[in-house]
């Protein structure tokens, strides 16, 4: 297939992901919804997988990991309340998609992957694509990114046995959190935090999901 025509037949099926998967699931937050037309999911897999980028399905990245289910991305994406002029940390960049879903909204998105090799690719897709707002650093995202603290939204894309005490920190007055906090190998459940003015965190669920683990000081370590 020509380049133009691929390109054409990846972008009807990503409306019709989102259309008929994402929306009547429940993903109403408008900007979220245009972010995830924009995308292309296509780019962050390897080519064997092209085909079922717009499967509503979590799919195999390198170093055992995972490309987030679309279903999933939306649902954190809007949990953070993403706007124009926010700045946004996330914490397993990846494949890079779901920094990119966020590029799309914010202005400033910081992302950080302990593994070199997904790092690098997500780097090169970052540069491919255009995306010049998203920083991304290697190393152990459970201590944040102190350096451009405090953040409107944080969003962690692994799972942890607790909220890291460092992240929650790096949050402003009035920001979001979006986490999986449970079991390491098996079920957790999607947490939204909102810090108060009080400095406490108001907690609510957003249901069970699956992550890989949060591998980190202040996430699954030796010790755990
Ligand atoms: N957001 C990603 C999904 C990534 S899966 C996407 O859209 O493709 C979770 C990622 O978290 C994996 O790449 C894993 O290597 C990374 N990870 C796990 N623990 C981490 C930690 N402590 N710091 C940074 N990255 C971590």
């Amino acid at each position: 297939m020509l380049f133009q025509d691929n390109e054409r037949y990846q972008a009807m099926k990503r409306e019709r992901m989102v259309k008929e998967q994402l929306q009547p699931k429940g993903i109403r937050h408008q900007a979220t919804v245009e972010s995830m037309l924009t995308v292309p999911r296509h780019k962050f897999v390897s080519e064997r997988f092209q085909d079922m980028a717009y499967q509503d399905t979590a799919l195999p990245i390198d170093k055992e990991q995972t490309i987030s289910q679309p279903y999933i991305v939306g649902l954190m994406t809007e949990a953070l309340q993403p706007s124009s002029g926010d700045k946004v940390l996330e914490i397993g960049t990846g494949s890079g998609y779901a920094a990119a879903v966020l590029a799309e909204i914010v202005d400033e998105v910081y992302t950080v992957e302990r593994h070199q090799d997904l790092a690098q690719q997500a780097e090169d897709r970052f540069e491919l694509l255009g995306y010049e707002n998203i920083r991304l650093r290697v190393g152990d995202g459970t201590k944040g990114w102190v350096e451009y603290a405090p953040y409107d939204g944080i969003t962690i894309a692994a799972g942890a046995p607790v909220v890291p005490e460092s992240l929650a920190d790096q949050l402003v007055t009035g920001g979001r959190l979006v986490i999986p906090v449970g079991r390491k190998e098996g079920v957790q459940e999607l947490m939204l935090l909102k810090k108060k003015a009080d400095g406490k965190l108001a907690r609510s669920s957003l249901g069970q999901v699956r992550f890989v683990p949060l591998v980190g000081e202040e996430g699954w370590n030796k010790g755990r």
